[in-house]
């Protein structure tokens, strides 16, 4: 049963980045009963076709095993790149090389082309710019109408179509290139959950990729992920405008100061979690598992901090989609997470700005669940906000289930910490509904007789609906 296995409940959800070594139905399926909640399509490497089959597999999987389990397609966004080389370069410190731009030829030994026009207008003499995730150094020495002439500062070797980042400079790039619009329409098209948006620099990113969703009038989800200081600069206001962010610490750890990132990574989730969204940690959790079938003590110790932070998900990249071992390290995370939310968690709920009164009586539903000592809170919920308040306190001592009568939510309400998200019609008669979802957990053991549950519900008072908190004991 999902996140129900031996252990208890596993509150914190597991992303699963899928690829090469993870595309077949078999594969999929082992990785959901390892622990899978969500998987994510990279569309820097995904092509329509392997996400049109990949999409179709995850489905027809998670259909057959009956278990709930979300698709996030996650867009290139504008990333600048060097241009072809017909030979790998050989940097030395002290060289100099020149980046070109619109299609201008340099005199210096060592150039090469890079794909963004504005480059020598946007940089300042003095900047840093790094290449290949940062493995290449370069300062800026002077500039020309068509070109950066550098210093490398480090040994390295430069080929073809490498990443670029510019740390700390405020780049004119669109926030969704064509490549990311047409890969949108392809993920409305094929209705996968969630769309995660790259290089997200402040809140009018989020409104245009929302434009396109509502013109479509599709339901996904966006999610923001932070990657550069700009996003970080405008956090509140991106988190306020995004479904969900993800703490995105490839190109984070490149755009910032490497030791800021874990104070970087503690802001994103406490404002978040205080804010009252959905936040995601990713990348390198347990990088070494690439090759390995085991991970550095490192590693489990970095997990095991996003769970303690209570973060609503844990993302794995290239550990699963090129991987070796891509189940054992969904069966690492499974199992790190289960053991560290039983000793306690961080706790940044307890700063949440609870001033809806939904989310104020969900709060006393989970008072009530403690002190009864439930089994179960069960939520119903349309749009997802009810369930969303139940994950936003984080409550360590009861199970949350949400029902939905909304098949386009039931996948969404995978990325929500300790939900558990099941479907089912809902009645005229609330009274009906709740029996309904209570019988619902007992065929599948997660109730006993006897047992308390809390149901955070509507009740037709004089044909009126009002929110309720129901106590009912399970026959
Ligand atoms: C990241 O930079 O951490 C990230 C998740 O983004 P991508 O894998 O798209 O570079």
């Amino acid at each position: 049963m999902q996140n129900e296995t031996a252990g208890g409940i596993r509150r914190t959800k597991i992303i699963a980045t899928l690829g090469p070594s993870t595309d077949t139905a078999e594969v999929i399926e082992r990785l959901i009963l390892a622990g899978m909640d969500m998987a994510r399509i990279n569309m820097s490497h995904a092509t329509h076709e392997q996400v049109r089959r990949v999409v179709g597999k995850v489905r027809e999987v998670s259909a057959r095993l009956d278990r709930r389990v979300g698709i996030m397609m996650d867009l290139q966004g504008p990333a600048i790149r060097t241009g072809e080389l017909p030979l790998a370069l050989n940097l030395a410190p002290g060289q100099r090389i020149a980046l070109t731009v619109r299609g201008e030829k340099s005199e210096e030994v060592r150039s090469v082309d890079v794909n963004y026009d504005q480059l020598v207008d946007d940089i300042r003499i003095g900047d840093t710019v790094l290449i290949d995730n940062g493995t290449i150094r370069l300062h800026v020495l002077e500039k020309k109408r068509n070109q950066l002439v550098c210093e490398v500062l480090n040994e390295g070797t430069l080929g073809s179509r490498r990443h670029i980042n510019l740390p700390g400079v405020r780049v004119n790039l669109p926030a969704l290139t064509d490549k990311d619009i047409a890969d949108v329409e392809l993920g409305i098209e094929l209705g996968v959950d969630f769309i995660a948006m790259s290089f997200v620099r402040e809140a009018q990113d989020v409104m245009k990729l929302r434009g396109i969703i509502d013109y479509r009038k599709a339901w996904q989800k966006i999610v923001a992920k932070l990657e550069d200081q700009e996003g970080i600069r405008n956090l509140d206001e991106i988190i306020a405008a995004a479904d969900a962010v993800m703490v995105a610490r490839g190109d984070l750890g490149i755009e910032c100061p490497f030791e800021e990132l874990p104070i970087i990574q503690r802001r994103i989730v406490k404002r978040s979690i205080v804010l009252g969204k959905p936040v995601i940690v990713a990348t390198h959790m347990l990088e070494s598992m690439i090759q390995n079938p085991c991970p550095t003590r490192a590693e489990i110790t970095d997990v095991s901090n996003a769970v303690f932070e209570q973060a609503d998900a844990i993302m794995l990249s290239g550990e699963t989609s090129v991987g070796h071992h891509p189940v054992a390290c969904v069966e690492m995370m499974d199992r790190i997470a289960r053991r560290v939310e039983r000793s306690g968690g961080a706790n940044y709920a307890e700063l949440a700005k609870m001033d809806r009164l939904g989310a104020k009586m969900v709060k006393s539903a989970l008072v009530m669940a403690q002190e009864v000592r439930a089994d179960a809170v069960i939520v119903f919920t349309r749009a997802g906000w009810m369930a969303r308040n139940c994950a936003w306190l984080r409550p360590m001592h009861t199970p949350l289930y949400a029902f939905t009568d909304n098949p386009r939510l039931l996948n969404q309400l995978t990325l929500f910490w300790g939900i558990r998200p099941f479907q089912m019609p809902f009645s005229e008669d609330p009274a009906v509904t709740v029996a309904g979802a209570v019988a619902m957990l007992k065929e599948r053991r997660l109730v006993r007789t006897g047992g308390n549950v809390v149901a955070v519900t509507e009740m037709n008072i004089r044909g009126r609906l009002v929110r309720t908190v129901l106590l009912e004991t399970v026959e």
